[in-house]
């Protein structure tokens, strides 16, 4: 089939790549014109496992066109994503200038029959304004006659880290459409992806756009529950990590999404969660269980630069900290909202210096960080150790699992960790003299 993806990110590039795979010919449109010519050339925007050899290859047999000519997109695609950004807006709710950017394009170079997929994460309700968009401009141009086109929802579910796998193999693919002739379109667009079993769940359009918000504010409500019960159990003496075992051994809980930590992160969950309030407050409802999932997360990034207060006695100026990963979460280079940038900004204010390392994302660190003093990156998780007054584990990468705990010491001040990710078993740390702080795991285990 002829596709057409605008918006080259972390949605669109993994989604285009995957359909070129299958034999789609895919064209793949952007405004930024550095990324589009990195493309071309073999270089990949983002790290996603798997994701460069896919783009490259289909690049290379031509499946897979990368352009900044939206005209040449539009005319193109039969069936057109838009997978553009929906950052927050002032007042947290999803700001729809691109998506309602890309509609506008759409309307004016379309010139023939199209389906137009709504892929970015929108609020209840886009569907309508990008059909109202794309309904004003063809009628201005008196093409609405001669022209059809089709509105629907198809939100992604894809995780960052795992993104090609995902789509390659998706758990459900949902499309919000009423229109059969839809319908069975779509099923011969993910066919390939839907041989096992039938992952396709068709609903009203409405209905699919909130189920994406569904899904991520439920997850983002287990992480926040976690971190609640872990402060909670710090605070009673429990290990949180023993409590986290025996609840999600009961099927009803199950053991994903109940890790405690340093808090949610990432370009999505605290997005969609803050759209979600607003969402639900313009229709007069008072979200108030989501409100508090955001609260008890702002909160909890703010975990790891209290234990270094305690610590250091509220004086961290001039201390050096070895950070252990940056990315919001593993096998991303994604910073967007990470955990990691609340306390590398709390470090810096207090006059600390960092000495940071992360397997993917220093590019992306120093995209940010560029011009920090006292922010120094790393070209080794040894390297960030030197001369250390201590190490904070802000993502839990494989290669952090099971360090050498006596090089560790060698290389630090102080034998001094603080974990935000619980990593460690801190009665082996205490008994090697090391001085351990977790999430949620109690005066009785942690050695303070
Ligand atoms: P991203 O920021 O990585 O990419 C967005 C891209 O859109 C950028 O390359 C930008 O240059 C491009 N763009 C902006 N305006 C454009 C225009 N008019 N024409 C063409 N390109 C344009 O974003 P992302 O992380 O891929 O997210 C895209 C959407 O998918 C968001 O709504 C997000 O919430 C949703 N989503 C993201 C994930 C994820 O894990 N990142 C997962 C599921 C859903």
């Amino acid at each position: 089939m002829k596709i057409t993806v605008f918006g080259i990110g972390y949605v669109g590039l993994v989604q285009a790549a995957v359909l070129s795979e299958v034999g789609h010919d895919v064209f793949c449109v952007d405004i930024d014109s550095d990324k589009i010519e990195n493309l071309k050339k073999g270089i990949i925007p983002i790290y996603e496992p798997g994701l460069s050899e896919l783009v490259n290859n289909n690049y290379a047999n031509g499946r897979l066109i990368f352009t900044t000519n939206p005209q040449e997109g539009v005319q193109h695609g039969d069936i057109i994503f838009i997978a553009v950004g929906t950052p927050p807006d002032e007042d947290g709710s999803a700001d729809l200038q691109y998506v309602l950017s890309v509609a506008k394009t759409i309307a004016q170079h379309m010139n023939n029959e199209k389906i137009i997929i709504n892929k970015s994460t929108v609020p209840v309700g886009t569907a309508d304004k990008v059909n109202n968009t794309i309904h004003d401009i063809l009628s201005k141009n008196k093409k609405l006659k001669d022209i059809t086109y089709h509105v629907v929802s198809n939100p992604e579910f894809l995780k960052e880290g795992s993104a090609v796998k995902d789509c390659m193999r998706p758990s459900r693919i949902i499309v919000g459409t009423e229109s059969e002739y839809v319908k069975q379109k779509m099923r011969e667009l993910y066919e390939p992806f839907n041989r096992n079993h039938d992952k396709m769940i068709f609903m009203d359009i409405r209905s699919a756009e909130l189920t994406k918000y569904a899904a991520n504010c439920m997850l983002a409500t287990k992480i926040s529950f976690m971190n609640e019960l872990a402060n909670l159990a710090e605070l009673l003496g429990a290990d949180i990590e023993n409590v986290r075992h025996g609840i999600g051994s009961d099927e009803r809980i199950g053991y994903h999404f109940i890790y405690p930590g340093c808090g949610y992160g990432g370009s999505c969950f605290p997005k969609d969660v803050q759209a979600l309030i607003k969402t639900a407050s313009q229709v007069g409802y008072e979200a108030n269980l989501l409100q508090s999932v955001e609260k008890v997360n702002i909160k909890q990034k703010q975990k790891l630069p209290q234990l270094l207060n305690q610590h250091f006695n509220s004086n961290i100026k001039d201390k050096i900290f070895a950070i252990w990963g940056l990315s919001f979460k593993p096998n991303t280079d994604d910073m967007r909202d990470a955990p990691s940038r609340v306390l590398i900004e709390f470090i810096l204010k207090n006059g600390g210096t960092i000495q940071a390392y992360d397997p993917e994302a220093m590019t992306e660190a120093k995209r940010i960080y560029s011009s920090k003093e006292n922010l120094i990156f790393a070209d080794s998780k040894e390297k960030a150790l030197e001369e250390a007054d201590a190490l904070v584990i802000c993502t839990e990468w494989q290669t952090f699992k099971a360090p050498d705990f006596e090089a560790i010491k060698q290389k630090l001040k102080s034998p001094v960790i603080f974990d935000g990710r619980n990593l460690f078993n801190p009665q082996k740390l205490k008994e090697m003299g090391y001085i351990y702080y977790a999430i949620g795991r109690g005066d009785s285990v942690i050695n303070i």
